[in-house]
């Protein structure tokens, strides 16, 4: 950074997964760049689940898992459909992972860390307040006390996002896209949850649930473990919140309770709780990803796949093929937008815009029928597990017949031909 003019290469605004990963593969390829970041350190300020998927970290730190902070390796995945007081699990379990749980606020700061060792000037304890523009190209930041310039600068400050609105590259997000998402750390000794969880030594599950307390609406719970404490949380819809008029953290009191749930965390002390946004428009609500002088990567950007819970490698991804833009313009001293415009073309060559455009349909459906799929569907499953375990002297064709029945008594025959439509459709939105 030259002091004497405050004016770097690039400025990255927020050290999440998305900023560290463009300031660093900058810093590698020789660039100047300058990561601010408004909580105490990397990290802070992050709310997570979570897990952290492999591939996509190593793509920018390729030993991370001889050096970096790692709860544990995830091998196995449930699915848990929660009924009043039942419950049926989908369980898949092997034993290499592509993903590790992780505890944000230190592995955000490890990343931190790896990147300032690679070169990347980080300031902390700063909040970016606005964006200058010189004519119609961002020129650099404005913060509490300074203003730094850049010849480019990468908006990496998350779901919010701020500062992409105030140049009007974002709109303020509908309530109907974002989720809101309260989750608890539950602290638990080490042996108890490879107990609780049937796991052993560094192996980890991630449970994803629905129905219960979201019963109906478009919202899913989530337990991660760590080494030794568990996640648990939900996410919904922030309109539907608001319409209900249902607290979150009520709604995560009465998953907690839940006959199925409780005695995973039972005994348990709570370490932390906190809430957090998460982007849900998907494909159709990613906003304009570059103009002059500036790129949106990350959750700024709406770079978050609901379906497979997957934020943080997208995130890494985005803010990758934004630094290898930059160091382009860099190098031929354009910052167009037309110069950076290879960033959203780089993203749409990528997993992160494919995948994006796969489910481009998914919450348009989800939203239409979310009363069929996440609520009659959801007890039906339950219903037919009830009904299959059950051994009470009748005759097991009469139960099947009886189950038959209550699909089409319990729900119109001309709603269940919309279902069907909407999963027809929706099938071929995603394969073709
Ligand atoms: C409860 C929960 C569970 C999740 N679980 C998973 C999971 O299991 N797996 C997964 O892959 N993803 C998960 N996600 C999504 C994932 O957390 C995000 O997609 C990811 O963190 C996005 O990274 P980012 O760098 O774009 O944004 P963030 O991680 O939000 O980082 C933005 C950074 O910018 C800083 N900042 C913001 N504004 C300013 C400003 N004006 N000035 C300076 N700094 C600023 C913030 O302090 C923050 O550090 C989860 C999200 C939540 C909320």
């Amino acid at each position: 950074m030259n002091k004497t003019e405050n004016k770097t290469e690039v400025i990255v605004v927020g050290a999440g997964p998305a900023g560290i990963a463009c300031a660093i593969t900058l810093a590698k390829a020789g660039k100047e760049v300058v990561l601010i970041e408004r909580g105490l350190f990397a990290g802070s300020k992050n709310v997570f689940g979570g897990a952290i998927y492999t591939q996509a970290v190593k793509e920018v730190f390729p030993d991370f898992e001889k050096n970096a902070p790692l709860e544990r390796r995830n091998i196995e995945h449930n699915y848990l459909i929660l009924g009043e007081k039942d419950s049926t699990n989908i369980s898949y379990r092997k034993s290499d992972n592509s993903s590790y749980s992780i505890v944000r606020a230190k592995f955000d700061r490890w990343m931190a860390e790896e990147a300032r060792n690679a070169g990347v000037y980080i300031v902390e304890e700063t909040v970016v307040r606005e964006l200058i523009k010189d004519k119609n190209k961002v020129i650099g930041v404005r913060t509490e006390l300074e203003e730094y310039y850049a010849d480019i600068v990468v908006l990496a400050d998350g779901v919010n996002s701020l500062l992409a609105k105030q140049i009007g590259l974002r709109k303020n997000i509908d309530t109907k896209d974002v989720a809101l998402s309260v989750k608890e750390v539950v602290k638990l000794d080490k042996d108890t949850i490879n107990q609780r969880f049937h796991l052993k030594d560094d192996e980890g599950s991630i449970v994803e649930i629905f129905g219960g307390p979201m019963l109906g609406m478009l919202g899913l719970g989530f337990m991660y473990t760590n080494e030794d404490c568990i996640t648990i949380g939900l996410g919904v819809t922030l309109n539907e919140l608001v319409e209900a008029n249902y607290r979150p953290f009520e709604m995560l009191e009465r998953l907690k309770q839940h006959p199925s749930i409780a005695p995973l965390v039972e005994g348990g002390t709570l370490k932390e709780y906190s809430a957090h946004l998460i982007p849900e428009g998907g494909y159709k609500k990613i906003p304009k990803l570059v103009d002059n002088g500036v790129m949106i990567v990350g959750d700024a950007a709406m770079l978050v796949n609901n379906l497979h819970w997957e934020g943080t490698n997208l995130a890494m991804i985005s803010g990758k093929l934004a630094a290898e833009t930059a160091i382009e313009a860099l190098d031929c001293g354009d910052f167009s937008k037309k110069s950076l415009s290879a960033y959203p073309k780089r993203l749409q060559k990528s997993f992160v815009l494919k995948d994006m455009k796969t489910y481009k349909d998914l919450f348009d459906v989800m939203h239409q029928r979310k009363r069929a799929f996440l609520s009659y569907y959801l007890k039906k499953v339950n219903a037919f597990f009830e009904m299959f375990t059950s051994s009470d002297c009748v005759p097991k064709k009469d139960h099947y017949h009886k189950f038959i029945k209550s699909i089409f008594t319990d729900r119109k025959i001309s709603e269940l031909f919309k279902d069907v439509w909407a999963i027809v459709r929706l099938l071929w939105s995603i394969l073709l």
